[in-house]
């Protein structure tokens, strides 16, 4: 399995660090995980597309992780794309119904191929991968999602947005590589959102191989306070997540 960073950064508008978006391939097939404004052009940077993509994992409907899912539909509809593969769009519980009111309406979903939208179930097969999801805790309004990816004896999560949660050490346990969530610092934690001393502990608690911390907010000081934060919690090997990283997890 591969994963190349699309955006590690937030909402917040930075040339250095996109909105959060991620790309999965695993074996010949190709997912996005989040679809935040940018993705559609940073696929193209890395030299994927949108055309080639099996399906989507939205871990939740907060604008920075959707920003780029609307335009990505409208462009499956338009002259020129030639594919008859299905794409799979899942999201959160709630999600098949947002995509309805919100997103139908302004970019019909295409008719040339299967596309299939689906609130994702808590675990399910799909193109010889096992995914599973987990609630998260991080929205009032709405609900999201991590996601765990399992191939050939590997395990790859993606946290979404969320807080602490006991239960995300469960869901996170024996993964090869974990994409955490880090929106500030420790002494600057917002409610539904992790910190890299919390990352660093779920990653200690579930014995994670890799943790790559993202989804970062401008800070004053150099990034490296992440990775100071972290490692007083965590030994393991750990990176911060940088746009077009690309991290391979080999069977
Ligand atoms: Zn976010
Ligand atoms: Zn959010």
């Amino acid at each position: 399995m591969k994963v190349i960073v699309l955006g590690s950064g937030t909402g917040v508008p930075s040339l250095r660090r996109g909105s959060p978006a991620y790309w999965l391939g695993v074996d010949d097939r190709q997912y996005l995980i989040d679809c935040g404004s940018g993705t559609l052009l940073q696929l193209e940077r890395i030299g994927a597309s949108f055309r080639d993509l099996d399906g989507a994992f939205i871990t939740h409907v907060h604008a920075d992780h959707i920003g780029d899912l609307t335009p990505m539909v409208h462009a499956m509809r338009l002259p020129g794309l030639t594919r008859e593969k299905p794409f799979t769009l899942h999201g959160p519980p709630g999600f098949t119904d947002f995509f309805n009111r919100i997103i139908a309406p302004v970019a019909a979903p295409p008719t040339r191929f299967p596309f299939l939208v689906q609130d994702a179930p808590l675990a399910w097969n799909m193109n010889g991968l096992t995914i599973l999801s987990h609630p998260t805790p991080h929205s009032d309004r709405f609900a999201s999602r991590a996601y765990r990816f399992e191939h050939q004896g590997r395990a790859i999560v993606f946290s979404g947005d969320t807080d602490w949660d006991d239960g995300l050490a469960g869901f996170l346990t024996g993964a090869d590589l974990a994409l955490l969530e880090c929106s500030t610092l420790d002494d600057d934690k917002v409610e539904g959102h992790l910190t890299p001393g919390l990352c660093g502990r779920l990653a200690a608690m579930a014995r994670v191989r890799r943790l790559l911390l993202t989804h970062f907010y401008p800070i004053d000081g150099p990034d490296s306070l992440f990775l100071d934060q972290c490692r007083a919690q965590f030994s393991g090997e750990l990176g911060l997540a940088e746009d077009r990283l690309s991290v391979e997890i080999a069977p």
